[in-house]
């Protein structure tokens, strides 16, 4: 049996989106900055899916950018403000993904800004009040967190972010790519100032992604060039994959509610099963709260082990494609960033789980046998 539970990373791409793509593969070739007709109908495409896209997030077409993917879009978000605005100190926190925190680093490294990271507990979970004491202390700064963390799938409360971010005239930047096409997104109600999608991660295809950016801000753009995107991302749009990615994110939005309790309800499975099967099993963040949970992702942390190295190879022997990761042990930076800084124990194993629309409880059900059948706890 061949599973796939590495949906965090990509996921597979739906039939219909690759349906929809095809006109623009085959008949709709030109290139949308041609005047020509063969230029103009690619254009017509490209601006009614911008509008389409824009209406699934409660924005106005102006506001929708698009990219090469989630990492372009974070570096547009992040570079340009500081650029643009002038910031000199920026706010995150150490379990973003190394699309935001290496280029805030790299930022820092420059001497452009000086970069605060807020607390996070042993569940990952953001310390509100350190955030609020960073932020009063240094208003106008740029604000950046994920809405859901990729490995422990850990929600953070992005309206309280918003919120709290106008109130001290700070920009406010969140990475959605993990809960875009899983989560319904109002720009208007959430605040945001920039928000990002990512095609592959909600059935779409690889290399496309979009940036929110909210009307009210001007920033320059990332990559010059000629004049696309309203001069803000010089290159041919990738025409194909942003009807693609539009495509994907409709049927997500379309059928949000009944996907999230398919998923929800395999997360809450294999959690059950592998408490059965293996009773010294724990999980990193908070699976089982499912409010501030992302339920496509589960992070399992397994006791010492003699295997736990071989653990990723024996599950793909097994037929089984997930993800492994720990803590790095001192000195090392071999290992999972995010894991360490929640202060996770290295010589645990730890498994990234992550489920798509397209799972069953068959395959979640095989996942436990295999991992319980590899899995041999070292004895003391
Ligand atoms: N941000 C998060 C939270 C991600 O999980 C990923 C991809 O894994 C990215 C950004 C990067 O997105 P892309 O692969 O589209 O560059």
């Amino acid at each position: 049996m061949k599973v796939y539970l590495d949906n965090a990373a990509t996921t597979p791409i739906d039939p219909q989106v690759v349906e929809a793509m095809m006109p623009y593969l085959t008949e709709t070739y030109g290139n949308p900055s041609s005047t020509h007709a063969h230029g103009r109908m690619a254009k017509s495409a490209l601006e009614k899916g911008r509008k389409r896209l824009a209406n699934l997030i409660n924005a106005s077409p102006s506001e929708v950018f698009f990219t090469s993917g989630g990492t372009e879009a974070d570096n547009t978000a992040i570079c340009c403000t500081i650029r643009t605005k002038g910031i000199k100190h920026a706010i995150t926190s150490p379990i973003e993904h190394h699309a935001v925190l290496h280029t805030l680093e790299n930022e820092e490294k420059l001497g452009n800004i000086k970069l605060s990271k807020v607390n996070v507990d042993r569940n990952g979970n953001i310390d509100f009040e350190h955030l609020t004491n960073l932020v009063k202390q240094n208003p106008g700064s740029l604000i950046s967190l994920m809405h859901a963390n990729n490995e422990i799938g850990n929600l953070n409360p992005i309206e309280a972010i918003a919120q709290l971010s106008k109130e001290h005239n700070c920009y406010f930047h969140t990475d959605t790519v993990q809960t875009m096409g899983h989560y319904l997104k109002d720009v208007h109600k959430i605040g945001m100032d920039f928000m990002v999608g990512s095609a592959h991660k909600f059935h779409g295809p690889k290399g496309v992604g979009f940036l929110y950016v909210n009307k009210d801000l001007k920033i320059s753009p990332f990559i010059q060039g000629g004049a696309q995107e309203r001069n803000m991302r010089g290159g041919t749009e990738n025409i194909a994959g942003i009807m693609g990615m539009i495509k994907a994110l409709e049927l997500a939005c379309a059928d949000i509610e009944r996907h999230q309790a398919h998923v929800q309800g395999l997360k809450s499975r294999m959690i059950k099963k592998l408490k059965e099967n293996i009773p010294e099993i724990e999980f990193n963040g908070n699976p089982e709260d499912e409010k501030n949970s992302l339920y496509t992702v589960l992070n399992v942390c397994l006791p010492e082990s003699e295997d736990n190295d071989m653990l990723l190879f024996n599950l793909d022997l097994a037929g089984i494609s997930c993800s492994a990761g720990s803590a790095c042990s001192s000195g090392s930076n071999i290992g999972s960033h995010v894991l360490t800084a929640i202060g996770a124990d290295p010589n645990r194993g730890a498994v990234r789980f992550s489920f798509s629309k397209f799972n069953t409880a068959e395959e979640v059900d095989y996942a436990v046998e295999k991992l319980a059948e590899i899995y041999a706890p070292v004895t003391q």
